[in-house]
Formats: structure tokens, C-alpha cells, sequence
């Protein structure tokens, strides 16, 4: 563990010697904005990323997108389309003969991790894994080159991804297995966790698993819903088991529409977060009006904006808006529909900190430390 700290990376936005003076807090730490508004981090609190801990201070000064894809095998997003529409897979992993997929090319990746630091992205949220074709090691190479810190998910994802030894492991099984494996390489959150459709009995049990894990390393968990079904009964398992839900976000759920914003409110009453997470395209107009509601509902605090970056065609390189589109697309229509500047900045840079932000257990520490 002690090798992460010392690796600390500069993040986007920050001098080399602001950083060292970050380093330099200790106690309650407070990040202060331009208005006033304090986001506290209990002592000793960290963000995990895939070259070391950082103090969550040190990525004030930019967006944090929680839900987002750098590396995924070629054939993830065919069958992830395929099994949507009930269609054979059409689209050909590789792009063209002899070129790289985008997730796999290191050059490309780094050269669009820089353009989304340039347009305020501090961090990057990474939500895949194993049954995903999610490369550890490539992240760290993108992240080490670009500059742009990277906190990576680990878990599985969905009935249909998961490996055969999920069907024949117990709960416990599972969970004293991702024990071992975040406590051996720099994983910094629980995510994407999904069911696919509804719940199946697997499912379940990797969820009940996922909740063990995060008892027993305190690392914040992010999950997978198929347009917002079955939200509550992921929020009603990780409760069950103790989780407090503000160290926990319900995925993709602004695919929900409800002008009544019925589920969100759930969530959000029961604390944990909402996750706005496809953003920056299409489906930004039905959705805006139910994050307003939410915001005017009192729920801002609640909101985790991403875009779950997964389409080659939206890259800087082909002529799209790249990495950094939740910041340059998507927070430009909300703030036309009348949120705040000091609203948006709570949404973009505090609450994915406050939610990624997580004391580690010690080594034999099973308990919790909420
Ligand atoms: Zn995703």
C-alpha cells in the first residue's frame, strides 16, 4: 500500500507546488469555493487512482466524471448491442484491418485524456473489469501519459458478462475473492455493478458480495441499471447488508423518464446518489428537466453527472466532443435551464469527490469506519 501514496501524479489544473501543499493538510481538510461553500473529507480520506492515492483536495480544481470507459475489449460493445435489441451483433470489433480499436490504442487515448483535461476534466471514473476486457495496465500507461488521474472499478458487471465460476461461488466466495483482489492492485471504487434486466439469483448474489467487499474496504460502490429498473431493489440489497447509501450511486437512471422524478427522489431521500450518466448526446433534453426537479427538489447534493464514454465516433479525433463532453455539452444545457454556477460546480467537483473519497480499513480491519 505504502507505494501508491508516494506515487502521487500532478492532477490537470494544479501546479506542481499546489499539490505539495495539499499534501501538507491534515485534519478535517476543507476545500473552499469561491462562495463560500466547504466540502469537508473525513481525516485521513483518499481518492484511490491507478498510480496512487491522492487527497481529495487535490482534484478540486476541475470535473469528475464518475462513469466512464478508456479500456474495453473489442467485442464488449457488439454484444452489449446485440443482447439490448435481441439482434445478432453486426458491428465488426476492429475498425479495420490492421487498425486499433480505440480502446486499445495508447496513442489515441493519451492524446484525448489531454484535450479533456485542457476543457476542465480532473479525474476520470473507470467502470469496467475482467468480463469487460478492462486492461489495469493500460489505464496506468494512459494515465501516466496524459497526466489525467484515473480511479478504476473492480466487480463484475452483468449476468450476461459474468465468468462461469460466479454460477458455481457462494456470496462469500465471491466477496472474500474482490477482497483479495482490491487489496493487491490500485482499484478505487466498486463499479460498474449491474443487472442486466431483472434481478437473476446471480446477480443477486454478486450484489450481496459487492456490499461484503465494500464493509470490509470501505471503497464507494457504482452500479449498472438497464434504464433506471430495478433501482430500488439495488439500493434495498446494499442497505440490507448496512451500506451507507452516501457511499453509493444508482447508475444510468436518467434514462428513467418520469417528469415526476419518482424513483430519483427515492434514491436521493434515502441518500445515496443519482446517476446522470449518459449524458452529453441525445438524450440530454428529456433528461434535463427531471435533474432541474431534482435540484429544485433540494437534491443536489445527490447528482453524480458522467457520459459512460464508450463510441469511437464521439472521439476529439473523429470530430466529437471527446472525453470531457459532460463538462462542455451536457453542463452548458443545464445552466441554461437555470441552474446556479455554484450549483453546477457542486455537481461536477464536489460530489464525485465527496463520493469517491474513502478512509482504507487496515489490512485486518473487517469492520466499518462510516
Ligand atoms: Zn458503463
Amino acid at each position: 500500500m505504502g507505494k501508491r501514496t508516494k506515487n502521487l501524479q500532478r492532477p490537470s489544473g494544479l501546479t506542481r507546488r499546489e499539490v505539495i501543499g495539499l499534501l501538507g493538510v491534515s485534519g478535517i481538510a476543507l476545500a473552499q469555493s469561491n462562495t463560500g461553500s466547504v466540502a469537508a473529507f473525513p481525516e485521513g480520506s483518499i481518492i484511490r487512482t491507478v498510480l496512487g492515492d491522492m487527497p481529495p483536495e487535490a482534484l478540486a480544481g476541475g470535473a469528475t466524471l464518475f462513469h466512464e470507459h478508456m479500456s474495453l475489449s473489442p467485442d464488449f460493445l457488439p454484444k452489449f448491442m446485440s443482447l439490448l435489441t435481441s439482434r445478432p451483433p453486426t458491428a465488426t470489433p476492429a475498425p479495420h484491418p490492421g487498425e486499433t480499436y480505440f480502446l486499445r490504442d495508447l496513442d489515441l487515448m493519451t492524446e484525448e485524456l489531454r484535450a479533456a483535461g485542457h476543457e476542465g476534466v480532473a479525474c476520470l471514473v473507470d467502470g469496467g473489469h475482467p468480463d469487460m476486457g478492462r486492461s489495469l495496465d493500460f489505464l496506468k500507461r494512459i494515465s501516466e501519459r496524459s497526466g489525467m488521474p484515473i480511479v478504476s472499478g473492480a466487480g463484475y458487471y452483468s449476468e450476461p458478462f459474468y465468468p462461469p465460476q460466479i454460477a458455481t461461488s457462494s456470496e462469500d466466495q465471491i466477496a472474500q475473492s474482490l477482497i483479495r483482489e482490491v487489496g493487491s492492485e490500485p482499484y478505487g471504487a466498486l463499479g460498474e455493478i449491474g443487472s442486466w434486466d431483472e434481478m437473476t439469483p446471480n446477480e443477486r448474489k454478486v450484489f450481496r458480495a459487492v456490499a461484503k467487499t465494500h464493509l470490509a474496504t470501505n471503497l464507494p460502490i457504482f452500479t449498472h441499471t438497464n434504464f433506471g429498473k430495478g433501482a430500488i431493489e439495488q439500493l434495498d440489497i446494499f442497505e440490507s447488508l448496512g451500506v451507507n447509501p452516501r457511499r453509493l450511486a444508482i447508475g444510468h437512471v436518467g434514462g428513467l423518464i418520469d417528469a415526476q422524478v419518482h424513483v430519483h427522489k427515492e434514491i436521493c431521500k434515502r441518500g445515496a446518489f443519482v446517476g446522470f450518466d449518459r449524458q452529453g448526446g441525445p438524450g440530454d433534453a428529456r433528461q434535463i428537466p427531471m435533474v432541474m426537479a431534482l435540484i429544485e427538489a433540494g437534491y443536489a447534493d445527490n447528482l453524480l453527472f458522467a457520459s459512460d464514454f464508450s463510441s469511437a465516433t464521439q472521439l476529439k479525433r473523429n470530430g466529437g466532443a471527446g472525453y470531457a463532453k459532460t463538462v462542455t455539452v451536457f453542463a452548458p444545457k443545464v445552466r441554461e435551464a437555470g441552474a446556479s454556477e455554484e450549483t453546477l460546480r457542486r455537481i461536477l467537483t464536489d460530489n464525485p469527490r465527496r463520493f469517491l473519497a474513502f478512509v482504507p480499513q487496515q489490512k485486518a480491519g473487517r469492520g466499518r469506519a462510516e
